[in-house]
This record gives C-alpha cells, sequence and structure tokens, in this order.
C-alpha cells in the first residue's frame, strides 16, 4: 500500500505529530487526509519525488521492468524509450531516465536530435 507524506499548513498550532512530516498508509482509492489525525488540524499532502518510488509497488516495477526488456529484446528501441522515459518521469529514477536515452540512441536518434526535436518540430 502506498505511503502518503503530510504536514500541517499552520505549524504554529502543530501537535507532536503533525508538527513535523508524517507518513500514513494509505489505500489508493482512500480519501487523502485534511486534518491531522491526532489534533485535527489542518494538513496538506507534501509531494515529493523521492517517495514517488516508494508508492510504487516492486510487482509494478517489475511489471514495467520486463516490458520495457521485452521491446528491447524485440529491438524495438522507440517503445521501449517511450515506455522507460514515461515511467523514469513518473517515480523520478535516474537509472531508467539513462535507459531510455540509450534506447533513443538505438532508435536512431541522437540527444542532439531528440532535443531539437522537443523545441521545435518545424525544421
Ligand atoms: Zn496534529
Amino acid at each position: 500500500m502506498p505511503i502518503y507524506e503530510y504536514e500541517a499548513i499552520d505549524r504554529r498550532n502543530a501537535c507532536n505529530t503533525c508538527a513535523g512530516r508524517f507518513e500514513v498508509i494509505q489505500r489508493m482509492d482512500d480519501p487523502l487526509l485534511d486534518v491531522c489525525p491526532s489534533c485535527g488540524q489542518k494538513v496538506r499532502k507534501v509531494v515529493s519525488w523521492c517517495r514517488g518510488a516508494v508508492v510504487e509497488t516492486p510487482d509494478e516495477y517489475a511489471r514495467i521492468n520486463r516490458t520495457i526488456s521485452e521491446y528491447e529484446k524485440a529491438g524495438m528501441w522507440s517503445h521501449a524509450a517511450e515506455l522507460a522515459d514515461t515511467h523514469s518521469e513518473r517515480i523520478g529514477d535516474e537509472g531508467m531516465k539513462l535507459r531510455a536515452l540509450d534506447n533513443y540512441r538505438k532508435a536512431g536518434y541522437d540527444l542532439g536530435t531528440l532535443e531539437k526535436h522537443a523545441k521545435s518540430k518545424s525544421d
């Protein structure tokens, strides 16, 4: 189950729990907390890239990893690159990003071309 991190919006009235950041394990379909469970003060969810990696289950990671490997084995470099790229953005995974760039290269792009492509499609 994913772990969500919260902090008090107004720390002056925060209790011991919400004065710092605190973690709550919730199901994906549980509503997000808007008050501290111990003092009832308003809290907000902390958005953090490092936490993003924790939210993903090992199963999901393994599944995506396997799919990328299958694309690589089949020589479908642009498919592999796109999946790795999207995935690395989502979980903030540097290794996955490098893998995406490597696959983009194998797909026939070079990194300069990629950047140019992203900036302007007119030329
Ligand atoms: Zn509190």
